[in-house]
Parts: C-alpha cells; structure tokens; sequence
C-alpha cells in the first residue's frame, strides 16, 4: 500500500458525522439524470477542481436554475436525502445535520411540512439524523408569520439555520425569530463569517445566541471575535472545498481551520453543496490533510469534534469517539 491509499483507507475507516448539508445543494446527479437526459447533460462545470465562483450569487443561480424545478415534489425531496444520506453512509458517517431552504420551498410551491414529512420518511437505518430549515436574511415573500409558525409548531423540523448571501447587522425578525424557535426547543444554527468578514460570527453569538456556526472562517480576520467565540465554546462546521471555491479562503493551503482549533473552536469537516462542488467526504478530509499537512491524529481530532458536537446521545457519541482512538492508535503502529 502507498502512504496515499494508506491515509485514504484511515479516513473511509474512521466514524465520521456531515454536520453541515444542504439538500438542494446535493440533489444526486446521477438521479437527475436518468430522470431529464436532456436537462442534465453533463455535470456542473463547478466540479472541476480549479472552479471558483465570480460570486455568491453565480453560485446561488446555479441551485436556482439547475435543483430548485427539480426538487419539485416531497417525493423528490425524500429521495434526494435518502440516496445523499446513503451515499454518506458508505462514508462510514453515522450522524448527520441536513437542511432545507424554506426559499426554494417557496419557489418551487410546495409545502413546507410535506417536504418535512417526506424527508424524515427517508431517512435511512443506521445513521442517526436532525433535520434543520434553511432561512434566508430577507423575509419570505409570500405568508412570512404564517411559515414561520409551521416551523415552530412542525415536529419533524428539528431545528433553524441562517442561510443564503449574508447580510449583518441582523434583521429583527430574525433575532426574534431565533429567540422564539430556542424557546420552542428547536436547535439553531446560523451561516456566519463565510464571506463578510468577522461580523457574523459576532452578531451569531451576542444577537442569537447560536455557538453553532456555519463555516464561520472569516473570523480569522479579527482576532477579538476569534478569541471570544472560544470562550463561548463555538463550534465550526467548516466545509473546505466549498470555501476554496467560493473564495471564503484565498487557497486550500491557506485555509484557517488549523488556527481555528488552535484557537480553541471545536471544528468539523463537512461537504456543504456536492451536486455543486462534485466533492464527497472523504474529498474534503483529503484536501485539508494534503494542502494544510494535517496529521491523521488532528484529522481524528475532527471526526470526534463531529461526535462530540452532534445530539447523539452520550454511550453513542463515547463510543464512536473510542472507535477513532483504537483506530488512529493502529495506525500509528503500522506507520512505525
Ligand atoms: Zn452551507
């Protein structure tokens, strides 16, 4: 064996958790495909590695124009969690976090409970969960209050993120609306510091409450922020490949993620969007090893912040996390 297929065998080994997953993001080509052969030629030319996106909003009319009139039906929306989610269990994951957009809901006329209700019938044995709802800084357009009191009475949806293009300071609505899903006993999440700077992740943790940060990278710019999101113990769902293509970081090789857990941020490693950036799991852990010389024992150390920051419950979480030691202590042995 090669010292390369000796670390990717470590990594398809080791129990991971995807804690940051967009189902309109990783709608599975090849069901597209076989589905419209027309419409779904060939796939995006973003899953080229040395794609990078003008902008975010390049990137937005791309889920816009190429997912949002397919996932047109609950059905397609369970299925495209059930294959994504069965793909990520060949991954060996056994926990995750998926989100949908209440957005692209609204775009594509479906309703949100059915899509709610659809994706949970989908999950599959064997990999343990939390289905979140995606919602964008602007209001929705049509029956906002109404929606926003489906998600808080819907018991399939576990819990809120903030997504699509940032935009700080936060909007009241928003703040209030965080408030009230916590209350509920909703999770909350927010993307923060993926491309506006540091402010995010501030306005995430002293506005929201959220410690539970999407990507989150761009704090690195303000040390002050940095160092009190750890002191609130924060967590990073970091999503490398998409960073690299969406210019949150200048280059793989410059990624911050080692600062970040330097620091003292729980970071995880996760895919973000891979019917956009082509990438699978194992993808992401590779280019952070390669690009940032990562060793395994830090690459374990992300696998177990995926644990230890996922609602699994604790025999589940201490158990996989024991699973990652014996793992990584094997292969240290071998490499002596
Ligand atoms: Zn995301």
């Amino acid at each position: 064996m090669t010292d390369d297929s000796k670390l990717i065998a470590f990594i398809d080994a080791l129990p991971k958790t995807e804690h940051h997953l967009h189902i309109e993001g990783s709608t599975p080509w090849n069901i597209m495909q076989v589905d419209d052969p027309e419409m779904f030629t060939e796939p995006p030319p973003s899953w080229k590695d040395d794609f990078r996106f003008k902008d975010f909003s390049e990137f937005e009319r791309l889920i816009v124009n190429n997912v949002v009139p397919w996932l047109n039906s609950p059905e397609r929306y369970g299925i495209t969690a059930r294959e994504i989610l069965m793909m990520r269990m060949k991954e060996n994951v056994r926990y995750a976090e998926i989100s949908y957009s209440a957005l692209a809901i609204e775009r594509s006329g479906v309703d949100i409970e059915e899509v709610a209700v659809a994706i949970k019938a989908a999950i599959p044995r064997g990999i343990e969960t939390r289905l979140f709802i995606g919602l964008h800084h602007n209001p929705l357009e049509t029956d906002h209050e109404k929606h926003l009191l489906e998600i808080l009475e819907s018991p399939h949806i576990d819990g809120i993120d903030l997504h699509g293009p940032e935009r700080f300071p936060l909007q009241d609505w928003i703040k209030e609306f965080w408030r009230e899903a916590k209350l509920a006993g909703k999770l909350a999440k927010a993307h923060a510091s993926e491309l506006t700077g540091a402010i995010g992740v501030r306005e995430a943790i002293e506005e929201l409450g959220v410690t539970k940060i999407q990507h989150g990278v761009q704090v690195i710019e303000d040390e002050s922020t940095l160092y009190m999101a750890a002191a609130e113990g924060a967590s990073f769902d970091v999503c490398p490949i998409s960073n690299v293509k969406l210019k949150a970081v200048p280059s793989m090789s410059e990624h911050p993620i080692m600062e970040l857990e330097k620091a003292g941020i729980r970071c995880t490693i996760n895919t973000d969007d891979p019917h956009i950036f082509g990438n699978s799991l194992r993808d992401d852990y590779l280019a952070v090893s390669k690009e940032l010389g990562t060793t395994p024992a830090q690459l374990a150390e992300f696998a177990k912040n995926g644990f230890e920051t996922s609602q699994m419950d604790e025999v589940s979480k201490r158990s996989a996390i024991a699973e990652i030691d014996t793992l990584l202590k094997n292969y240290m042995a071998e490499q002596n």
